[in-house]
């Protein structure tokens, strides 16, 4: 049966049953709650994820879990850091919690294809842990959990160098800079503040971290690279890549008899 929404928080619970007993899968985008300079909407980190899920859920049969807005502590040359209002973190053990919660409710409710997208860099290592402690828990059912640290591995020459005209700094800069402005401007152009984006960088950026930040560390605006070489065009080439990755990934997965017959038999 179609489904009305992909959203699993935006149907009734006889539909998500009958999502879990034809084998359904869900998806948990994780994000932050974030500045993204003078120009992004704080919920950057969760829209964009959201939307990755959403872009394959029909195709592949996933809902989409009400996504975590809140995410692990940002950090000065990752994401600007906290000292900007609106910014609002968890320590690392709250947000493991959350996630590891939220994922043993979707495995004790009978999910077992299962996808965590995380977009917000500082939750790595923790989106990890809370699936490993959340499949350790529940060692008696057969769920599984792919999970996305990274929303993409690395893009083709050719998206890396309509992206990146002038060289590329290293994904770690890419913060409300040219990638996540020209995605956004690609996916919620209405968010977008363009005419008050900026091309910002941090004084210092060196390879290791320092507690407490240095001022030196943080850029004034937020944004830590260009972002004022962002594009909807260049979000619409990035974007189709992006999503293409994330399908092969939950397909490779979670390759099932179903979902395959069904795209055999669907013209191309
Ligand atoms: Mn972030």
């Amino acid at each position: 049966m179609a489904q009305r929404t992909r959203m699993l928080a935006d149907i009734t619970w006889p539909e998500v049953r009958e999502a879990i007993d034809r084998g359904a899968g869900v998806f948990l985008p994780v994000g932050s709650t974030e500045q993204h300079g003078y120009h992004l909407p704080l919920a950057t980190d969760v829209i964009l994820p959201t939307e990755l899920a959403l872009a394959v859920a029909d195709e592949l049969d996933f809902l989409v879990a009400p996504p975590v807005a809140y995410g692990y502590r940002s950090r000065p040359l990752s994401g600007g850091g906290q000292g900007f209002v609106g910014t609002t973190s968890l320590q690392a053990r709250t947000l493991m919690s959350l996630v590891e919660d939220v994922l043993g409710e979707l495995i004790r409710q009978g999910f077992e294809r299962i996808a965590v997208v995380n977009w917000h860099f500082e939750n790595q290592n923790f989106v990890y842990e809370a699936a490993y402690l959340a499949i350790e828990r529940h060692r008696d059912t057969p769920a599984r959990i792919l999970v996305a640290e990274h929303p993409f591995a690395e893009l083709s020459e050719e998206t890396m160098e309509a992206l990146f005209p002038e060289g590329f700094p290293g994904w770690d800069y890419e913060h409300a800079s040219i990638m996540e402005t020209s995605l956004m401007l690609h996916l919620r152009p209405e968010l977008v503040l363009f005419d008050r984006a900026v091309d910002d960088a941090s004084k210092r950026h060196p390879w290791y971290d320092v507690v407490p930040a240095p001022e030196d560390f943080v850029p004034a605006s937020g944004t830590l690279w260009k972002a004022t070489q962002a594009s909807a065009e260049k979000g619409e080439i990035t974007w189709r890549e992006i999503v293409g990755q994330f399908r092969e990934a939950v397909l490779a997965e979670f390759a099932r008899s179903g979902v395959a017959s069904e795209r055999g038999a669907r013209p191309s």
